[in-house]
């Protein structure tokens, strides 16, 4: 099926999108890499009269230091998340997510700012960046402002961005010294989206879990901390019992639905097989 036609305007700056956005009415969609808004437009899913592209925005691109958090512009390519020196090191959940997102021609296209603005609950990079506790940066007429990554993802393709705002940068913390990651998802095909997936940052003092940030995906409307399980895990070592705790706490963390693939009770199941896959591949590095 085709789109519907659309005007189609490439903005030069932050500024000149949101007015040409406020100018046209909420009947607009910004493009980004356009490999979710494209195919819903295909789909019919959504007919904007006006597609404002976003990616010759100088200020969307780039990656670099501000303030000692990693600057990452929301026009970045998932490829990039893959290749860039400064992403492995200081956003090393990204690097991680990266290949397990679709195909490389998807990735080569695809942006971090689209991916985390179109909110999809089974994609990686938003659980990546619950996960690192990264901060939104997004420009509204008024100003900008920063929000955390736990405050961002509303609900099912829904954020803190506002209609006419624009994501400009995801801000990630320095990573603290002995900080160790893990990423992992169960997928019925390499490229497909996840049964379920699971980002999980920890830093270890002694072998003793001083702190433990894990966000799930495709387990709910959103990217999903396990708050019971990361108590459950606090001040501990990660051994058999304590992974067996974490374990067995996702239930008070999760509550997912029942739908056409599986039923919940199995997706609970796998989100405890993955979560304590990855911590056992924790255990042997912190
Ligand atoms: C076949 C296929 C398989 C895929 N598999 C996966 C997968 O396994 N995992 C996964 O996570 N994703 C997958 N995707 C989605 C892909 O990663 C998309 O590229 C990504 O979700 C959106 O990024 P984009 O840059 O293409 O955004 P676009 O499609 O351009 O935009 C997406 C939405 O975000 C808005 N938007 C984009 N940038 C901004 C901004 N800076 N400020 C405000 N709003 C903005 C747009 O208006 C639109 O509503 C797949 C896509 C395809 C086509």
């Amino acid at each position: 099926m085709k789109s519907p036609a659309f005007e189609y305007i490439r903005a030069e700056s932050v500024a000149g999108a949101m007015s040409a956005y406020a100018a046209a009415g909420d009947d607009v969609v910004y493009l980004a890499g356009g490999h979710s808004v494209v195919p819903s437009l295909a789909l019919r899913l959504q007919a904007p009269a006006l597609m404002i592209d976003l990616s010759e925005i100088a200020a969307l691109s780039g990656i670099s230091f501000q303030d000692g958090w990693l600057r990452i512009g929301a026009m970045t390519r998932h490829v990039q998340a893959i290749n860039d020196p400064l992403i492995a090191a200081q956003a090393p959940l990204f690097a991680a997510a990266a290949p397990f997102v679709a195909h490389p021609a998807i990735r080569n296209r695809g942006t971090l700012g689209g991916s985390l603005a179109h909110a999809d609950p089974a994609s990686e990079f938003p659980a990546a960046a619950v996960a690192m506790r990264v901060e939104l940066e997004i420009a509204s007429p008024k100003g900008t402002r920063r929000v955390p990554a736990d405050e961002f993802f509303l609900d099912i393709y829904e954020t803190a961005i506002e209609p006419g705002e624009i994501l400009l940068a995801i801000h990630v913390p320095s990573p603290v010294a002995g900080q160790v990651i893990g990423f992992d998802e169960i997928v019925r095909r390499q490229g497909d989206y996840a049964m379920v997936g699971a980002a999980v940052q920890a830093v270890a003092k002694d072998g003793v879990l001083e702190d433990i940030s894990i966000a799930l995906f495709s387990v709910g409307n959103r990217p999903t901390r396990a708050v019971a399980a990361q108590a459950a895990l606090m001040g501990r070592v990660i051994d058999d019992a304590s992974i067996a705790d974490a374990k067995a706490a996702l239930g008070d963390d999760l509550d997912p639905p029942d739908d056409l693939q599986f039923p919940a009770t199995m997706r609970l199941h796998l989100a405890r097989v993955l979560l304590g896959r990855i911590l056992a591949n924790l255990e042997a590095v912190a």
